[in-house]
């Protein structure tokens, strides 16, 4: 997927000014953030499993190459085959490679976001596969030509008026005349549709939601159904995981299992969580015959150990996107890449660099519900604000914005100074704003373009609450 995040600020003005989009965050608020509330209000051990969770992860990355190695052994044992992939253009290669092989001309794919990552569709496509998304979110933007707006709901961003609009135009063949009024409709229309291209497929592309060492086994949560008809009618499987995704043993995966549905849509479970170990063996009723999973690094090793390794622990559970002030706002393409939200705002310029993504840290206001909400206590905010400071050190960012902050930091180191400006500024800006509030206001244009800005009223903060003690 090709990144605008380069277009941040200008992407961000777009989702604001568009009123589909808009209307589409409003139920965000009401939805997952409610339904999340209920079911933790239903598991008196919730945040004891969070820190249980915690742990877990923390011991897995502590020892993740033993356990990488166990799991590669566990694989080759069942039956299936590791490869290791360093990067995007690796994982894409190995995946045509295997496609090639079995003579595939299509390919089904669950929902997940490593392919994303890597842009595998682009690559199947421009060397004559065809791959078909099979999460409906997936399907729908997939038909529209979009990239997912939400990690966990990527059709988020659309309302049913304009998934009708896509079905009447890409189904061809089905009456003009037929009722598409009802979302069951859709839901019926784009079941059909996708039947016979499960059926018709050579490989099965999946993502894994966590890898267990234990067993050698990929599991994948979703709703539909639709992942283990992904992996288990073609005669090829494909896992695709970051390394990342890896936890010990069974008992490991149920306990992140318990609080990553809730954390995520509020359900106590997923419909679907299915655990695939290795090709179909000879009692199996079916099955894929031929196991494969992709392991990919791209940048996750270096981040081990470092400034932004407490990220590897994240689950994809959304909680930081469902409560985040600022995509609720500006909607997940402003972001301009495969992630978003306050997740993304940190894992993107580690992925694809700083220099293209330098303005996705700023896209918060450090309220602190992100990490409040995280299930496994990612401290997200103390990410961003690194990434920013990694920003200004290099120069990044507007000059202007950077000038201001090296004033402010110059004034900072030198109270009095600081104190005089403020008190004389207040002043100032007291005597201007008589009716007590500014249109506009010079190096506030930002603030005052879209709402009033208050004039002060009495002095400085400091000035008030030294003049309370007394
Ligand atoms: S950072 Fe935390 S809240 Fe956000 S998706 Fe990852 S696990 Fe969930």
């Amino acid at each position: 997927m090709e990144s605008t995040t380069r277009r941040f600020h200008e992407n961000a003005r777009d989702g604001i000014a568009n009123d589909k989009l808009q209307a589409a965050l409003s139920r965000l608020s009401h939805g997952f953030p409610v339904k999340r509330l209920a079911a933790m209000a239903r598991l008196p051990e919730f945040e004891r499993l969070c820190d249980d969770a915690r742990a877990i992860k923390e011991h897995t990355l502590a020892n993740l190459g033993t356990y990488l190695e166990h799991y590669e052994r566990k694989v080759i044992e069942s039956g299936g085959h590791v490869h290791w992939a360093a990067d995007a253009a690796e994982a894409r290669d190995i995946i045509l490679k295997i496609c090639r092989d079995v003579d595939a001309r299509t390919v089904t794919k669950g929902k997940s976001m490593i392919s994303e990552e890597i842009a595998v569709n682009e690559h199947l496509e421009k060397n004559g596969i065809q791959p078909i998304e099979t999460d409906l979110g997936e399907y729908i933007i997939q038909l529209r030509g979009e990239a997912p707006s939400h990690i966990l709901a990527p059709a988020i961003h659309l309302s049913k008026d304009q998934v009708e609009d896509s079905f009447r135009k890409e189904h061809t063949g089905l009456p003009d005349e037929r009722n598409l009024d009802e979302p069951q409709a859709l839901l019926e229309e784009a079941r059909a549709m996708l039947r016979r291209k499960f059926m018709a497929a050579d490989v099965g592309i999946t993502g894994a939601n966590m890898l267990i060492a234990e067993t050698g086994t990929s599991m994948i949560v979703t709703n539909e159904g639709n992942g283990d008809l992904t992996q288990t009618l073609p005669n090829t499987h494909i896992a695709i995981a970051s390394i990342e995704k890896m936890v010990p043993t069974l008992e490991d995966a149920s306990t992140i299992l318990r609080i990553l549905a809730r954390s995520a849509t509020g359900q106590e479970s997923a419909v679907y969580n299915t655990f695939s170990t290795g090709p179909r063996r000879a009692d199996d009723l079916d099955g894929p015959e031929n196991y494969h999973v992709v392991l990919l690094d791209n940048g996750r090793s270096e981040m081990l150990g470092g400034e932004f390794h407490d990220m590897l622990r994240c689950i994809r559970c959304s909680a930081c996107l469902n409560h985040c002030p600022v995509y609720k706002a500006i909607g997940g393409h402003a972001y301009g890449w495969v992630y978003s939200g306050p997740m993304g705002a940190v894992l993107i310029p580690g992925l694809i660099g700083l220099a293209e993504a330098h303005d996705l840290p700023g896209a918060s206001t450090f309220c602190g519900k992100c990490e409040e909400v995280c299930p496994l206590r990612i401290p997200l905010p103390r990410m961003l604000r690194s990434w920013r400071n990694k920003s200004h050190d290099a120069g990044l960012g507007p000059v202007k914005i950077r000038f201001g902050l090296a004033v402010w930091a110059f004034l900072a180191r030198r109270p009095g100074l600081y104190r005089l400006l403020m008190n004389t500024g207040v002043r100032i800006l007291s005597l201007f704003g008589s009716r007590g509030r500014f249109r506009s206001l010079p190096l506030a244009g930002g603030w005052t373009s879209v709402r009033d800005l208050p004039a002060p009223q009495g002095g400085t903060f400091l000035s008030q609450w030294k003049g309370g003690r007394r």
